[in-house]
């Protein structure tokens, strides 16, 4: 167990820029350990200055290629970055890079960048709880930017798309799904498409469908901000100016028009939600445990009850 003495030591450290200090914290976060409210207690004053970008597509896409380059931009105005890689169906998590992310190595010997891999096993709160919590601790650590990459899958995406300041969509050409993937909802998420891999055939393409769609189903992220499409060849670094324009375009946009602190109310909000909510279901468990719901099963079966009756009886007992 660690006492109180050191939680403050370790925020300290922390606000400090000391990257033990950083892991440490993110793996209390991981491990969803008892700490953690302190923790966060004292991290919340020192939060809310990083800009936070997160990253989505389709595998192959160029993620991990654009985020090591975006790294390479933001370093080169002298800002410290974290990223925050996630993996939605990955059952790996920690400080280690996993195998995919090695181009990400290019950065590991910088101490102004702090990069952190989160997957999904055994967050009670959820991904996108542990991932905000990750957020804060980056955020309160310096970085004035946190890069959030995420594979492009479902719900999870959407998830983590409500923690950002400003999401990008990443498409590729001759990807067969992008522009599927974009009617199933990527419209609703993205601030800025990057057509990425624009040294391939079909870019021109990709781009024009992009254009199309936005035209006739205008159900942009927010009134008053149309996404523009950016071109980049990630692994050249090419067009990553132009993208780094358009992310401080939005940032500016945000803060102008109101935008940011209602996303900043609906981050807070998600991640309230995902605590009250594992909450009641750890008092759930602790209360009733097997027997209780096992007995009220039994009801049920022999007829004694209907089974909205017994969850009544179940869910009233919580607040006893
Ligand atoms: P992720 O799965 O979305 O993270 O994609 P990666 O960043 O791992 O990239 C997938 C593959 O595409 C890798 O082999 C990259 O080197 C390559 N790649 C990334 N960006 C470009 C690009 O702009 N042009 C081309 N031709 N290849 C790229």
């Amino acid at each position: 167990m660690v006492r109180s003495i050191d939680v403050s030591d370790l925020v300290e450290r922390t606000r400090a820029g000391d990257r033990r200090a950083v892991a440490r914290l993110i793996s209390f976060v991981e491990n969803d350990a008892p700490q953690l409210r302190e923790i966060t207690a004292a991290l919340v004053p020192l939060s809310g200055r990083a800009h936070v970008i997160g990253l989505t597509g389709s595998p192959g896409v160029g993620k991990s290629t654009s985020t090591s380059a975006l790294v390479t931009g933001f370093r080169a105005r002298g800002q410290r970055v974290g990223v925050i890689a996630v993996d939605p169906s990955s059952p790996f998590s920690g400080g280690a890079l996993l195998g995919d992310r090695v181009r990400m190595q290019e950065h590991s010997g910088d101490d102004g960048v702090f990069i952190r891999s989160m997957a999904s096993r055994g967050h009670l709160g959820g991904l996108a709880a542990a991932t905000a919590a990750t957020l804060r601790v980056l955020d309160a650590a310096g970085c004035d930017i946190v890069l959030i990459e995420t594979v492009g899958v479902g719900q999870a995406e959407v998830d983590i798309a409500s923690l950002a300041d400003t999401t990008l969509v990443l498409l590729a050409p001759g990807m067969g799904d992008g522009i599927q993937a974009a009617k199933a909802g990527i419209l609703e998420i993205a601030d800025i498409f990057v057509v990425n891999k624009a040294d391939r055939d079909g870019a021109e393409q990709t781009t024009r469908d992009l254009r199309h769609m936005q035209a006739h189903n205008p159900r942009a992220r927010t009134a008053g901000w149309r996404p523009p499409i950016v071109k980049t060849i990630a692994s050249r670094k090419e067009g990553l100016d132009r993208l780094i324009e358009a992310i401080d375009s939005h940032q500016v946009w945000m803060t102008e028009s109101g935008e940011l602190p209602r996303r900043r109310c609906d981050r807070a909000a998600a991640e309230i939600e995902a605590i009250a909510l594992s909450q009641v279901s750890r008092r759930f468990a602790h209360l009733h445990g097997d027997v209780a719901l096992a007995t009220a099963a039994e009801n049920v079966v022999a007829g004694a009850t209907d089974p909205y009756s017994a969850a009544d009886r179940l869910v009233a007992a919580l607040s006893g």
